[in-house]
């Protein structure tokens, strides 16, 4: 069921402080939704919190780490009291780390599925059960990746938590088939984003300084406008569609993997070694 008219709608979206996250909010806020912001930076969370009020949208902020299960619980119970049932909730909150799969310490391994996989089993598993209970027309939408649908070298960790949410969404979307809650996933492909900004513990050994310095640019000069994924979200919402493909290559990501597999991981080893990852 979609929902056309999103005047007074609540709407949850987590990583909400930065990137994507904020742009979904920010679209959501123009239609006359009241949003609720969730991040774990609550520095950023205010600036976002500022910017969603000047445009005269009700705005409130939650600072909450999307990987701990109590504080997600807390959250539900919270947003519950305060403002009722989520009419749409975004599961955006994501993190990366660039390394071949042997220079993923295994701690980066738990900590990228512990925010990008149960983060969204948590959002889903708190706020659901009171969707599904109110009744109506509601949404989830989960922000998965064009690096949910193939490989990417240098992201093993971030490519699997990605086809994880594609999963989790598709297993959502059949079991909740013919009741008020609809499933999107969302997968956007290259979005120029603080994400792309790796520094520190998100970056592997096998990772040089120019190689970090020369994806940022990549990301600069090829990347969409988070805007672009903003814009699509609403849009998904407010026609139901259950598979969003946004942004640089996610579309020809996908199909290029039905048609063949095999070409698809020829064309990706070509381009991989282009770019100086193999
Ligand atoms: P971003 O770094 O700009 O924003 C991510 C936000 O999530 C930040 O505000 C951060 O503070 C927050 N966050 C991180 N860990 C958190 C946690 N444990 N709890 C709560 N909040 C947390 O990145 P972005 O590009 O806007 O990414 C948003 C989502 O879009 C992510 O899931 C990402 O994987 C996905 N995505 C991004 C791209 C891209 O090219 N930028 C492409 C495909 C998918």
């Amino acid at each position: 069921m979609a929902i056309q008219h999103l005047a007074d709608k609540l709407v949850l979206v987590t990583g909400a402080g930065s990137g994507i996250g904020f742009e979904i909010a920010r679209h959501f806020a123009a239609q006359g939704a009241k949003l609720l912001l969730v991040d774990i930076n609550d520095v950023i969370l205010e600036v976002a919190r500022q910017k969603i009020c000047t445009t005269g949208a009700d705005c409130h902020i939650y600072r909450v780490d999307v990987s701990d299960p109590e504080a997600m619980h807390d959250l539900s119970v919270r947003v519950q009291a305060e403002h009722g049932v989520l009419d749409v909730l975004v599961n955006n909150a994501g993190i990366a780390f660039l390394g071949s799969f042997r220079a993923t310490p295994l701690a980066q391994w738990r900590r990228t599925l512990d925010i990008n996989v149960m983060g969204v089993v948590h959002g889903c598993h708190y706020f659901l059960p009171d969707m599904l209970k109110a009744g109506g027309a509601r949404h989830i939408v989960n922000i998965a990746s064009a690096a949910g649908l193939a490989a990417t070298a240098n992201m093993s960790a971030y490519s699997a938590s990605k086809h994880a949410i594609v999963g989790l969404s598709d297993c959502l979307a059949l079991e909740l088939s013919g009741s008020s809650v609809a499933i999107s996933v969302v997968c956007p492909g290259v979005i120029n984003t603080p994400i792309a900004q790796f520094s520190g513990s998100n970056v592997g050994k096998n990772i040089s300084v120019e190689q970090v310095a020369r994806l940022g640019e990549y990301y600069r000069i090829q990347g969409a406008a988070p805007s672009v994924v903003g814009a699509a979200v609403v849009d998904a919402v407010r026609t139901g569609k259950s598979l969003v493909l946004v942004g640089p290559f996610a579309a020809l990501i996908y199909h290029l993997r039905r048609l063949s597999r095999t070409l698809l991981h020829k064309i990706l080893v070509k381009e991989s070694k282009k770019m100086g990852w193999l």
